[in-house]
């Protein structure tokens, strides 16, 4: 297999809101193909800044990815019906400016806020997913005219409490019912929720637009840090012919709202070089999507 492999840029930062050229530089430089980026700033950025961005990385040959989850203000899944129009409007600037830099890849918790818990009260889970399904539906329409492909990540029962299997990320597309909304699965959230890894890749199937790569604890892929089955996801993925790309997401460093965001609340990065790590697992992850069997 010959997916292209990427890296999140908030493995070396500690706030969200920064600047990409370094990132774009240190993924080119580690002989990755893509750097995923937050697509929040993204929008926030003028035509011009995104023109220039869009160039930058496309002289050093690396694709951007875009991946966000929702603050709580932008909501698509809340009962307020102005929360909800604020999350559409939120989403479409995105969709919009992930649109000027020639469509792509928007993933993450859109379908919801992060980090969220059932409120307390009288409505059911089915109640706000079906809130958010008649929100998703409106940013699908945007989606399919910018040339713009949703992923919703599922993600574990800690961090949200609507979708947290593969299976249930398959009904929720199927309600979409749009050629642009598809999954993220992400092995760090699979091993807590999954009966397997390889299970949740071959229930997810065509609806699978992307996948993120870390460790059990987060760290990254491989090099005997964690005990994710990276050979048995690689046939997994191979079985349902994936021509999507594999981006790692690794956190290890305490500190700033990156840290508090993510609870990385000890230093697991003790006597690593970051870059070094990141150029580790990259070689790591496209070894083993050379030996896929
Ligand atoms: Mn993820």
């Amino acid at each position: 297999m010959d997916n292209k492999v990427g890296i999140y840029y908030a493995y070396w930062t500690r706030e969200w809101d920064v600047p990409f050229y370094p990132y774009i530089d240190k993924a080119h430089d580690l002989r990755f193909d893509i750097l995923e980026i937050n697509a929040g700033t993204l929008a926030k950025m003028s035509s011009n800044e995104r023109q220039k961005l869009r160039q930058y990385a496309a002289a050093r040959n690396i694709a951007l990815t875009y991946c966000i989850g929702l603050p709580l203000e932008f909501d698509v899944a809340s009962p307020d019906e102005s929360t909800r129009k604020r999350g559409i409007k939120f989403l479409t600037d995105q969709i919009h400016g992930i649109g000027g830099m020639g469509g792509g890849y928007l993933s993450g918790i859109l379908y919801g806020a992060w980090p969220a818990t059932m409120p307390k009260g009288k409505m059911s889970r089915k109640d706000y997913l079906s809130l958010s399904i008649d929100s998703i539906i409106q940013v699908a329409k945007i989606a399919e005219e910018n040339g713009v492909i949703l992923c919703m990540e599922i993600v574990n029962r800690f961090e949200q409490f609507l979708l947290n299997t593969a299976e249930e990320g398959v009904a929720y597309c199927q309600a979409i019912d749009s050629p642009n909304v598809k999954l993220l699965l992400d092995t760090f959230h699979m091993n807590i929720e999954e009966d397997s890894i390889s299970s949740a890749v071959l229930t997810a199937k065509d609806f699978l637009g992307h996948v993120h790569l870390g460790e059990n604890h987060r760290m990254p892929p491989g090099c005997d840090h964690g005990h994710i089955p990276w050979s048995a996801l690689m046939t997994s993925l191979k079985k349902i012919d994936y021509q999507g790309s594999l981006v790692m997401e690794p956190f290890l460093v305490p500190g700033g709202q990156v840290g508090r965001d993510i609870k990385i609340w000890r230093d697991q990065s003790g006597g690593f070089n970051l870059d070094e790590e990141a150029r580790k697992a990259c070689i790591f992850i496209k070894q083993k999507l050379l030996e896929a069997k």
